[in-house]
């Protein structure tokens, strides 16, 4: 059995190369690293790699984080400018004994000693969302909401071996404070991943995530003998209500996971969100999730109508 599983339907066509190399026996180190490097590298997905949005003083910060769960070796970059595929950068920190987790300054100092490649990130497209938000802050006078513009691909991969692993990049909040980081870097937040259990990983407020540990809570669910989706269902309406209960509200909390035995799961407490999937028995298929009002969450196939309709939005020019 082998699968991979990512948030939000931006994943598909990584998935669908990812799981070319999971079904030629590939490794699921390889697999997730291509898949997540082709999400990067889409200039229309305005939250990942390149074509990301900026900070708010117009800077594009990267953070990824990558987790080997046969040797819970981990590493993650946080706040890097300027180079093409974060993912690849965290993955190769994982290998270090030591200082596996690299910040601004010294990620980009390793990055370029081990010659990852060096790109402008910030394009053309992702200059003019940003002159429009300015814009419409402005004019409006309004607050920005935490959850303008951004989303997070993270992935779980499980491969012909039993391996599984788990990988996160994201440009984090549009319009973020220069050097804000989220859950998507952290371990246990943002991503985890244990090949005698399964992993998770998850999307949404970065601030929230990190309250629960979200990513770890799940993979410790699932060792306690839930599936994937009574896991991801049980973490995320958990640290919902706490949330809820100690702070008033909960920021957007998203999750998918998958188990040694590439089963999968999904949850939210948001409308609208969706994910991408391939395992053994699924061919690569968008799911777009439901959320019913007692917290339980069911997906169902998204329509051809719903993924044009995407694509067409992504493309479309910026009105400004
Ligand atoms: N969790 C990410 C962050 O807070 C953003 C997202 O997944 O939408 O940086």
């Amino acid at each position: 059995m082998h699968g991979i599983i990512a948030t939000w339907r931006m994943a598909k066509e990584g998935i669908e190369q990812g799981f070319e190399q999971l079904n030629q026996n590939g490794k699921a180190s390889d697999a997730i690293e291509t898949a997540i490097k082709a999400v990067e590298d889409f200039p229309y997905y305005k939250s990942v790699g390149y074509g990301g949005l900026p900070n708010e003083d117009q800077v594009v910060e990267l953070d990824a984080g990558y987790m080997d769960g046969d040797t819970f070796d981990v590493g993650a970059i946080c706040a890097i400018k300027d180079f093409a595929n974060p993912i690849s950068i965290a993955k190769k920190l994982s290998e270090e004994k030591v200082n596996n987790i690299l910040v601004s300054y010294g990620a980009e100092k390793y990055a370029r000693e081990h010659h990852f490649e060096e790109k402008e990130m910030l394009t053309d497209r992702a200059k003019a969302f940003y002159r429009k938000k300015k814009k419409e802050l402005e004019q409006q006078a309004q607050e920005l909401k935490p959850y303008d513009g951004h989303d997070t691909v993270g992935m779980v991969c499980l491969d012909e071996n039993g391996t599984v692993v788990a990988g996160t990049s994201t440009s984090g909040l549009f319009m973020k404070k220069p050097g804000r980081v989220g859950d998507s870097p952290f371990v246990g937040s943002g991503f985890y991943a244990d090949s005698e259990v399964g992993g998770a990983t998850a999307t949404g407020l970065g601030e929230d995530l990190m309250k629960g540990c979200i990513s770890y809570e799940i993979v410790r669910l699932m060792k306690e003998g839930l599936t994937p989706q009574e896991a991801c269902e049980k973490a995320v309406n958990d640290l919902d209500a706490s949330l809820k209960k100690r702070r008033t509200v909960a920021g957007d909390l998203s999750v998918v996971a998958m188990n040694n035995k590439g089963e999968f799961g999904c949850a939210t407490n948001i409308d609208g969100f969706s994910f991408s999937v391939a395992t053994s028995d699924v061919e690569p298929t968008v799911y777009l999730v439901t959320r019913q009002g007692d917290g339980h969450c069911t997906f169902e196939v998204a329509s051809k109508e719903w993924l044009d309709e995407y694509m067409r939005v992504r493309m479309a020019p910026v009105e400004e």
